[in-house]
């Protein structure tokens, strides 16, 4: 008999919270499907027509913009740029550092195995990839991973801008520093701006235009270094499927 959905759900939300899934290295884990939809849906009650709209502009954006982007050196090294992948109605929006190696030789937002850990963290919010949108603040990859420059971020960050302008987002959830230090305009750390939302404003300058509330956690790359911080990750997901209005796990 097929389980029912919710179940499914609980039983991620359990590996979420034992070792084994920050272990991923060593486990060759079979998970339990995640579902296609939630009882209360991640994608705005937009039309048909305005979907196919906002996946357009972005589709646009990434062919005549992003793909031939050469304004900072990133370029000459990248093997593909990464635009991020999803629902262009999604009413939820990751955002993460930048591509790492797998992404890079994809051009797919985290497929890595931090990729893989996130596939995992939206799975157990009851949501799927296709669900919400999963983006980076830089669309090229840093050579060896290094952090993103100050001013690859500048340059880069328009982008990201843009993409979040045609989404319109209900919630935006920053994966590590450097993506929430971008969108909040701070130099505080994430382990000091986890744990409650803060207002995004897409003017850039706080105070004008509409906000969209944005919960900053760690990277998922940070939790498989740093299983002990799985918990905290988790209770920052758990405020954002209640500003949704998902359903929380029992
Ligand atoms: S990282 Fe961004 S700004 Fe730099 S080349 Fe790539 S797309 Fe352009």
């Amino acid at each position: 008999m097929t389980p029912p959905a919710h179940s499914a759900r609980e039983a991620l939300v359990q590996y979420f919270r034992t070792d084994q899934l920050l272990g991923l290295k060593e486990v060759p884990v079979r998970l339990p499907q995640p579902r296609t939809s939630a009882p209360a849906s991640c994608k705005k009650a937009v039309s048909a027509a305005a979907a196919a709209e906002r996946a357009e502009l972005l589709r646009v954006l990434d062919d005549d913009q992003v793909k031939k982007c050469t304004k900072c050196g990133l370029s000459e090294s990248r093997g593909h740029t990464v635009f991020g992948q999803g629902s262009s109605a999604a009413r939820l929006v990751f955002v993460g550092e930048a591509p790492g190696f797998e992404e890079d030789r994809q051009g797919v937002a985290f497929v890595g195995k931090a990729g893989q850990l996130l596939t995992r963290m939206i799975a157990a919010m009851g949501l799927s990839r296709e669900e919400v949108f999963i983006c980076n603040v830089l669309k090229c990859r840093p050579p060896n991973n290094r952090d993103p420059a100050a001013d690859e971020i500048a340059k880069c960050s328009p982008y990201l801008y843009e993409q979040l302008a045609i989404i319109e987002p209900e919630v935006i959830v920053a994966l590590g520093a450097p993506a929430a230090k971008t969108l909040l305009q701070t130099t505080q750390g994430i382990g000091r701006l986890r744990g409650r939302f803060h207002d995004f404003y897409l003017s850039g300058i706080e105070g004008i235009g509409p906000a969209i509330p944005l919960m900053p956690t760690y990277h998922p790359a940070y939790l498989l270094r740093s299983p002990g911080e799985k918990n905290k990750a988790w209770a920052d997901l758990q405020a954002v499927m209640k500003r949704l209005g998902l359903p929380l796990p029992k």
